[in-house]
């Protein structure tokens, strides 16, 4: 057994985990990518050596990125997943049989490539005739897309680093918010609601700015640093707490109850949103 200790610069700490194998390790145009074996996680995607999903809990997190705006439309046909590269929220998201177009902008194919080799079962939708692949920068595909044209468009970036930075800026909300159609939302992970509060504001925040409404639900990834995991919403018209279809889909971790629990917040968060108050917790887990 070899002790792997994660290297995760977003956050105050990295875990670390024992690992049976090193599967896969080198190096795209773009990051470092490893695929490790552990005993109690299954295989693991590492990009530039932080965590990006196992084998054990994939689904906690592809689930909740994906179905409680896919549930909150009426009848999504087309949807863009931006990164997402290992194919989890895709396969998620043909679940839904309204789906007639998915649109994968991986801007690193070597990421698709590693996760068809090594995930089978997290990228098995890849090949539904339904998804096209685009490996680009996503923000640059958003900004070609024409308007009102997608129901749901759905982040699922690395950290808030490097060239994920793209997805998160005023232009990229807004060229995201000229592209859905009348009842469309937008959701994107904003990293943990414990140590990363700042960046959870700072996104509601640029959000607003964009959208009519915003919204925030949360779920529980026990390997991301800080657990709580944060999903920004933004909407075009509808309530994205209102489930609108019957649910019939399989999963594991969503069902219509964690719907509607999930986007019951800790009151500090509540307090975090208001500006005027003082929350008052050390910055260093702002
Ligand atoms: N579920 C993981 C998480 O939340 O940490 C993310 C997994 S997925 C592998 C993250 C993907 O986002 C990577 O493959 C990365 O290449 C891709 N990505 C980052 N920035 C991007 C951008 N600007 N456009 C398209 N893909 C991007």
């Amino acid at each position: 057994m070899i002790k792997f200790f994660e290297s995760a610069p977003f956050s105050p700490v990295g875990y670390c985990y024992e690992i049976e194998n090193i599967l896969y390790k080198g190096k795209s145009r773009f990051q470092e990518i490893a695929v490790l074996e552990s005993p109690d996680f299954g295989r693991m995607l590492l990009l530039d050596g932080t965590v990006q999903m196992t084998e054990a809990d994939e689904f906690f997190y592809h689930e909740m990125l994906t179905h409680p705006v896919m549930h909150a439309n009426p009848a999504p046909r087309k949807v863009i997943v931006i990164g997402g590269g290992d194919g989890g929220v895709v396969r998620e998201v043909l679940k839904h049989e309204s789906v007639q177009k998915v649109y994968l902008v991986e801007i690193d194919e070597k990421v698709i490539e590693i996760s068809r080799k090594f995930f089978p079962s997290v990228s098995s939708g890849l090949d539904d005739p339904r998804v096209e692949i685009r490996p680009m920068d996503g923000a640059e595909f958003v900004r070609k897309t024409p308007r009102g044209d997608i129901d749901v468009i759905i982040v699922d970036s690395t950290d808030i680093i490097g060239f994920a930075r793209s997805l998160y800026t005023k232009n990229f909300f807004s060229a995201v918010k000229d592209c859905l159609s009348g009842d469309g939302f937008f959701v994107t992970h904003s990293e943990s609601l414990i140590y990363h509060k700042e960046t959870v504001r700072k996104v509601q925040q640029i959000l607003k700015e964009s959208f009519p409404s915003v919204d925030l639900y949360t779920a529980t990834i026990a390997t991301y640093p800080g657990n709580l995991w944060a999903f920004a919403v933004g909407s075009v018209s509808l309530d994205p707490r209102e489930a609108r279809r019957k649910f019939e889909i399989q999963t594991r971790y969503y069902d219509d109850e964690i719907h509607a629990q999930s986007f019951v917040t800790p009151k500090f968060y509540r307090k975090l949103m208001d500006d005027k108050l003082d929350w008052g917790l050390p910055a260093r887990i702002a």
